[in-house]
């Protein structure tokens, strides 16, 4: 049986609760009241079908974090009003004024913006930045006060792969919790809580909406003492949960989770292999290709790949630029994960240290796939190669 699909279509909707209507509705209220006083003061909104007030909980919200939950083998999700509302709540849960964080240094930049601008100045946290890919790098980071372990894999830019099962188990023994972003493979295509992950975060924004329409993030565990935390510190006191029409759509794009990305693959793999065949192409970073430095894990914990790659040209940086400038099908923006595709030099302006610490190339392209089709995205590629 595939759990996952059934999970996409069925999990938590619920007909006979919902007049036998075969999508759950949007719960458009504020509060929940109650007929005697001690039943409201009962509620746990912890629980599944017990509310109080939209800021600690909403009934829409709710079927979202149970197929989510059920898709990423954890026992509770928890949806947050944008990626990184959740990324930053799984910080604070896990780490205390003080606290040492070992961080993969390629991981999505505002991460490390907010370690950088709050994390440390503002809370005394001390950060060590790793590759991911050397193990022995990562034991020799960790230090007694070491309380989290932030990680990314397929990782932004160069599509870093890291073994999870390997780090987790280091992290294990010396009683690290480990986060992952798992927004580009999402559930379907990786699983990391089962390779050992503490939590998982997605951004909602990227594949999950999957229609560029809802910004969003979730956390999901298989810790629910973790997640109970989480949910009534976290969200209810800093109060970024997600809002229930954005709940409504975020439930909609799963239906169609798997159909998308077994599409957006099957596109972006026949975008890989033009691109990787073209003289003016130094380099493809893509997980779908054998020549991926990190092929061996990928074969191991991932069960698919991503629309998202990125090239180098064999040209100067600038002519990166006006290569993105020549594609017509793949607008210029930042974000993924939507029907339309997209092109961008995210590291053009980057300070020079930074590039030196990312070993990443000024002129990198990052291509995102969307549904045009492999047929039309494969001509208007070739079309702007041509040009250069
Ligand atoms: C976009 C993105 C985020 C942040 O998500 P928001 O919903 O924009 O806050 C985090 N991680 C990755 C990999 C992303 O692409």
């Amino acid at each position: 049986m595939n759990e996952d699909l059934l999970a996409l279509t069925h999990t938590a909707d619920e007909y006979d609760r919902y007049m036998h209507a075969v999508v759950p509705p949007v719960f458009m209220n504020s509060l929940h009241v109650y007929e005697k006083f001690e039943d409201y003061c009962n509620v746990d909104v912890f629980k599944d079908d017990e509310y109080v007030y939209g800021r600690s909980s909403n009934p829409t919200v709710h079927i979202l974090e149970r197929k989510i939950a059920a898709l990423e083998h954890g026992s509770r999700a928890v949806v947050f009003s944008s990626g990184m509302a959740a990324c930053t709540a799984a910080i604070m849960a896990t780490c205390k004024a003080g606290s040492h964080l070992v961080c993969m240094k390629d991981i999505y930049q505002p991460i490390k913006r907010f370690l950088k601008t709050v994390g440390i100045p503002r809370l005394n946290f001390s950060v060590t930045y790793v590759s991911g890919n050397d193990i022995q790098e990562i034991e020799d980071a960790i230090q007694d006060n070491t309380s989290l372990m932030i990680l990314e894999s397929p990782a932004t830019f160069v599509f870093r792969v890291v073994d999870l099962k390997a780090i987790t188990d280091i992290a294990k023994k010396h009683n690290v919790k480990t986060y992952i972003d798992n927004t580009c493979l999402t559930p379907i295509f990786q699983k990391p809580l089962d390779l050992g992950v503490d939590i998982v975060m997605h951004t909602m924004s990227k594949y999950i909406g999957g229609h560029s329409d809802i910004i969003g993030g979730v956390l999901v565990s298989k810790d629910e003492e973790l997640m109970r935390r989480i949910m009534s510190e976290m969200r209810e006191w800093f109060g970024g949960i997600l809002g229930p029409m954005e709940g409504w759509l975020a439930i909609r794009g799963l239906r169609t989770l798997e159909a998308r990305m077994k599409r957006h693959q099957e596109i972006a793999m026949a975008v890989a292999d033009f691109l990787e065949k073209s003289d003016k192409v130094k380099q493809v970073n893509y997980t779908g290709l054998a020549s991926h430095p990190q092929a061996d894990i990928i074969k191991r914990q991932q069960m698919g790949h991503s629309s998202l790659m990125s090239i180098v040209l064999d040209a100067p940086a600038e002519k990166a630029v006006e290569f993105i400038d020549h594609l017509h099908l793949f607008g210029k923006g930042c974000s993924w994960g939507g029907f339309e595709s997209l092109a961008l030099c995210p590291l053009y302006k980057e300070s020079q240290e930074e590039l030196a610490v990312l070993g990443a190339d000024r002129g990198l392209i990052r291509l995102y796939c969307g549904l045009e089709g492999e047929e039309n995205l494969l001509e208007d590629i070739e079309a702007a190669l041509k040009l250069l």
